[in-house]
Order: structure tokens, then C-alpha cells, then sequence
């Protein structure tokens, strides 16, 4: 029932390439279709072309009339192929982006679960390998594969013009290498499905090493991730190799048809000549004609082929589009894209004597049958600091991610503002509510762009600079080269302390009647602990706060605590009501059994 969070808005994940070619390209397509026409046409005629230009040669008349037609149809062939490749490359290259920017808008809309278990490597993937490999369909689909069968078929309807007999000869001996090509091809696409998939770890694990860079660093383990990583490479050359090794016997296998074809039209057609039933310049225009069929032949094969990858990377594409994305936090389409606004659902209200979060027998576990929260029942009041105490990893952040909705508990009851949560949409629940996460992650963005995020009223840079001020960070960012506007990407970068009051910053400034703080003063010292405690209290007088905590002074001071261990809440209430009465409780605030995670303050 986890992966169940309520209807999700997903697109129809089909991908149907032609169509979406065709999307306001109707015209160019169909003139695209015309040129190729044209092309292969006038590659038709060649032959007949040479057999009327001996003809002229023989009669002395006429001759240089076909010279110039030669050249001329020459000449219009490429001219025309390569303005219908040119269209053709520029729709594909738009429609490409199209579907570079759903890939990635999508991404961001899905479930936190789902994105995780795709992995971003893998969904990097799908911008890059991924792209290229479903240009295959656009290249070929639309022109080049029509024209070959045009040409093929165009090239066999005029050689049983010429003698029906031969044609007859020619395909005889051109069925079997048909037939291997169909196994080939068939093949194929089972090792460009493994191809793809093997593409996708390896980026998914190369991202990841570099995500770890500073522990990479550190232990120098440079050699043993580039192993690791080398190793999957090799992964992919093997099935590439294989995929390529299948595809090599195609050229062969038509040549070889045409070799077996024009030895047997050889001895046909001679002897048919020398019976009176052919003239010279058709058995001439005949064999030219054989000779010119493999180059469409092979064209058509490797066209198959490569529609075949291109097919395997649609798939990819629609294995993301197929995920669905959470309700309210997707649109399809990035510029009519809703801009967010107030909820239009009946909204909850945030009052003091309604509880802010109830948790009732909350069963969940991030894999089945291995349950991190075992029960878990508490209240967090309407109002004022609640904390939140325990081990490491008994579950406290687990919680603040289900208050959010990241996941769905397993079994139990929750309720934010006395609604139960299965009935808020993912998106207005996030907007009532302020999340510093235990990284305190901040985007690549600007400070500002960073303050701002989850406010929807104005903020001059005066309100910006005094909220900085109560967390302790003003200097640090008028100390910036841009101030408010410095990007904070991997060169101004911001020490663990600096992001810490900076995404507390950004939670005062949200409109948010609910505020989740996850250890948020762990790498801050003694003086900015202090201000930011006074900065916390201030969000509480008027909304409910909770706090995952291990420093005594702001368990001190909270207005409830509730204590966890191992996936249950052993108790809540206040805190020397909880010193009293609760001894593990007691034990922890003694500092006897807190564990690095539970240090008491910096002197
Ligand atoms: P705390 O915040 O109290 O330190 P957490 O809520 O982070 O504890 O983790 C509780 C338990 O859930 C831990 O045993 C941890 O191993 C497990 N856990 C946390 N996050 C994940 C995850 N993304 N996937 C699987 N297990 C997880
Ligand atoms: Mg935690």
C-alpha cells in the first residue's frame, strides 16, 4: 500500500515518436515525405537512363539529351535527400528536447521512493544515451526506411519489366538471406534491451562515486571505485560486442544473396538472350539494376536494426513516463506549468487546540517485512516546541518524512491538523509545511532564490536581511561576492554551520503553520545554538514546531518531548514530568547512554 499515495497524475506514458514528430510539423513532414520521393525516384530512374544513353550511343542520336538527364537526375537525387535530412534532423532535434524536458520534469514529480529506485544515474541516463538511441527512430522511421522499401520494391516492380523470368531467379536466391536478416533483427533487440538497462547502472554508478568524491578522496580509493566502475564498462562493451557481432553478419548475408542472384541471372539471362527473349540493353539495365538493389537492401536491414535500438530506448523513456507521478506536484508541460496558488481543497485549519500531528499504531517499513517504526503513537500540541528524542536511528527522521508524506505508513493512522493525511494532497500538505532536513540540503540556486522558496508573499531585501540576522548569518552573507545573489554552486560553498542557519532561515520565512526541524543545530556552536533557539521559539509562539533534538539545552526548553526507541515512542509529555517518571528518558538526559548523536553543548 506504500507506493499507492493516491491517484497520480502521470501522462499516458505511451510514446508514440511519429505523432509526436508530426505535432505541429504536419507540413514539414509531408514535405519531407515528397523530397525523399523525389530522391529515391530519381535514384529509380538511373539505370533506365543508362540503358537509353547506350541506346543513343548505339543510334548516334539523342545522346547528349541523356547525359544531361543523367546528371540532372543525379544531382536532384542528393540535392533533395539532403534538404529532407536537414528538415528531418531539425524536427527530431526539437522533438528531442521535448522529451528531454517531460524526462526531467517528470523526474522531479515522482514519488521520492520511485526516484530512488530508478536511481538518478539512470535517469541522467535517459537525457543522454538514452536520446541518442531514439534519434534512431526519427533518422529512420519517417524517410530513410520508406525510402529504401520504395526503392527496393520501385527497383523489383522495373526489373520484372524488364524480364519477370529473372526477377523470379533474383528473389529465389535473395529468400534466404531474408530470413537470417529476420532472426538477426529479432535478436537484436534483446541485446540492445540489455545494452540499455547496462548503460543505465553504469551511469547510476558513476554518479554515485561521484557524489561520495570527498570519501573517495579521503581514503584514496580512487583506484578501487575506478575498478569497480572500469569493471561495468566492460559490462557493456561485452554486450555491445555481442550486439554488434550479430549485426555484422547482415552486410555479408545480402551480398552474398546478391553474388548467388547475379551468377544464376548471369547464365539465365545470357541463355534467355541468346533465345531472342531479351535484348542486350535490358539484360545490360537488368544486372545494373541487381547491383544497385543492395545498397537499399543493406540500408533496409541496418534501418531495421537501428529501429530496433530506437524502440528499446522508447521503452526507457516510458518506463519513467509510466511512474507515477504524486498528485498535485505535476505538469506535463513546464511552460503552462500552473503557477502554485493557494489551495482550492477546503482547507485545514492550524489552531492551538487541535493537535498539529497525531501518529496512532504507525506501522512502517522502508523494505517489506523489516519495520523501522513498530507502533508508533504520539501528539504534537497545536502550538509551541514539541522535540523529538532518541538514538540515532531510532526512527525520528523517518518520522518528519512521513508527517511529509515522502512515504505511506504500512498500516496505522496519521493526522496533520486533525485531518487524516491520506486526505491532503502531497502538494497542499507541503505548502502548510516548513522541512529542514538533516543535511540541511540547499539548492544550486541563490541565497535568495534558496530564502524565498517555500514563501508566497514578497520579501524585500530588508525582511531577507533581518531573518538572516536572527539566525547569526547576516555578516556571512553580505560578506558574499554577491550577497543575496551569490550562487551557491560547488565554487562559493557554504560550511555545514553557514547551511544549517541558512535552511532555518529559510523555514521562518515559509508560510508554513507546521515547521519540521531535523537536528538543525548539530554543526552550530554554543552562541549560534543559543540565537537559534531564540529564532525557534519565536516560530513557536504561533505554529507548531517540532524539533528532532540532542542537545539538552533545546529538549530543556521544549514545551513536549517525545522520547523514541527502536521504531516506538516510549513516552511523551514534559520534561521534568518525563525525568520523573520515565528512566530511559531520564538515563538519556544524564547523557549516560546518547551515543555520538546525543552530545550535550559545546562549552
Ligand atoms: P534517526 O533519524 O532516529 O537516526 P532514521 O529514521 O534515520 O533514524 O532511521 C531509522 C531506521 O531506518 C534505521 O535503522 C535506518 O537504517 C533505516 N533507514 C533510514 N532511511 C532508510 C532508507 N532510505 N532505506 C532503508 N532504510 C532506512
Ligand atoms: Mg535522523
Amino acid at each position: 500500500m506504500k507506493h499507492t499515495a493516491g491517484p497520480g497524475a502521470a501522462p499516458a506514458a505511451e510514446l508514440k515518436v511519429l505523432r509526436e514528430l508530426a505535432r505541429g510539423n504536419g507540413l514539414q513532414l509531408a514535405a519531407v515525405g515528397l523530397l525523399a520521393l523525389v530522391s529515391t525516384g530519381a535514384t529509380l530512374a538511373l539505370p533506365l537512363v543508362v540503358g537509353k544513353l547506350l541506346g543513343a550511343i548505339q543510334s548516334g542520336e539523342g545522346l547528349t539529351v541523356w547525359a544531361a538527364v543523367m546528371v540532372a537526375a543525379g544531382f536532384g537525387s542528393a540535392a533533395a535527400g539532403a534538404l529532407a535530412s536537414f528538415l528531418l534532423g531539425r524536427m527530431g532535434q526539437r522533438l528531442i528536447c521535448r522529451l528531454r524536458v517531460r524526462t526531467m520534469r517528470h523526474s522531479l514529480g515522482l514519488r521520492l521512493a520511485d526516484a530512488r529506485r530508478e536511481g538518478s544515474g539512470n535517469l541522467v541516463a535517459r537525457l543522454t544515451s538514452d536520446a541518442a538511441r531514439i534519434k534512431n527512430l526519427i533518422d529512420i522511421g519517417p524517410v530513410q526506411l520508406p525510402m529504401a522499401g520504395i526503392t527496393v520494391l520501385g527497383t523489383l516492380v522495373v526489373m520484372g519489366l524488364l524480364d519477370w523470368v529473372l526477377l523470379l531467379i533474383t528473389v529465389g536466391a535473395f529468400l534466404a538471406a531474408v530470413g537470417i536478416i529476420t532472426l538477426v533483427v529479432k535478436g537484436l533487440r534483446r541485446k540492445y534491451a540489455a545494452v540499455g538497462e547496462e548503460v543505465g547502472t553504469l551511469a547510476q554508478s558513476f554518479v554515485a562515486a561521484l557524489d561520495s568524491l570527498t570519501v573517495i578522496k579521503a581514503y584514496r580509493a580512487e583506484d578501487t571505485v575506478s575498478a569497480n566502475l572500469a569493471e561495468r564498462a566492460r559490462k557493456v562493451a561485452k554486450l555491445e560486442t555481442d550486439a554488434a557481432r550479430m549485426e555484422s553478419l547482415m552486410v555479408p548475408v545480402i551480398n552474398l544473396g546478391q553474388q548467388i542472384a547475379l551468377v544464376a541471372v548471369v547464365v539465365g539471362g545470357g541463355a534467355r538472350m541468346l533465345d531472342g527473349h531479351l535484348l542486350l540493353a535490358d539484360f545490360v539495365a537488368f544486372l545494373l539494376y541487381l547491383l544497385q538493389l543492395t545498397a537499399p537492401l543493406i540500408m533496409a536491414a541496418s534501418g531495421v536494426s537501428g529501429i530496433q535500438l530506437g524502440l528499446v530506448a522508447r521503452k526507457r523513456f516510458e518506463d519513467v513516463f509510466a511512474l507515477p507521478a504524486e498528485e498535485g506536484t505535476y505538469s506535463p508541460d513546464v511552460a503552462t506549468a500552473a503557477p502554485r496558488s493557494a489551495s482550492v481543497q477546503k482547507r485545514a485549519v492550524a489552531s492551538a487546540e487541535v493537535p498539529a500531528v497525531r501518529f496512532e499504531d504507525v506501522v512502517f517499513g522502508y523494505e517489506a517485512e523489516r519495520p523501522v517504526l513498530r507502533g508508533a503513537r504520539f501528539t504534537v500540541p497545536g502550538r509551541g516546541l514539541t522535540a523529538v528524542v532518541g538514538l540515532s536511528g531510532s526512527g525520528k527522521t523517518t518520522v518528519l518524512s512521513l508527517i511529509e508524506r515522502f512515504m505511506e505508513p504500512d498500516s496505522g493512522r496519521i493526522e496533520v491538523h486533525g485531518r487524516d493525511l491520506s486526505d491532503w494532497s502531497p502538494a497542499d500538505l507541503r505548502s502548510r509545511i516548513a522541512y529542514v532536513d538533516q543535511a540541511s540540503t540547499l539548492l544550486q540556486e541563490s541565497v535568495r532564490a534558496n530564502l524565498v522558496l517555500g514563501r508566497r508573499r514578497p520579501a524585500d531585501d530588508t525582511t531577507l536581511y533581518s531573518v538572516l540576522d536572527r539566525v547569526g548569518l547576516a555578516e556571512d552573507i553580505r560578506a558574499l561576492p554577491d550577497g543575496l545573489d551569490t550562487v551557491l554552486d560547488g565554487a562559493t560553498g557554504l560550511s555545514g554551520g553557514q547551511r544549517q542557519r541558512l535552511a532555518l532561515a529559510r523555514a521562518v520565512l515559509a508560510d508554513a503553520d507546521l515547521v519540521l526541524l531535523d537536528e538543525p543545530t548539530s554543526h552550530l556552536d554554543s552562541v549560534n545554538e543559543q540565537r537559534l533557539r531564540l529564532a525557534v521559539d519565536r516560530l513557536a509562539a504561533e505554529r507548531a514546531v517540532v524539533v528532532v533534538a540532542h542537545r539538552i539545552s533545546t529538549i530543556q526548553h521544549a514545551d513536549h518531548v517525545i522520547v523514541m526507541d527502536r521504531g516506538a515512542v516510549t513516552d511523551e509529555g514534559g520534561h521534568a514530568a518525563l525525568v520523573d517518571r520515565c528512566p530511559a528518558y531520564a538515563e538519556l538526559v544524564a547523557g549516560q547512554s546518547l551515543g555520538a548523536d546525543f552530545r550535550a553543548p559545546v562549552a
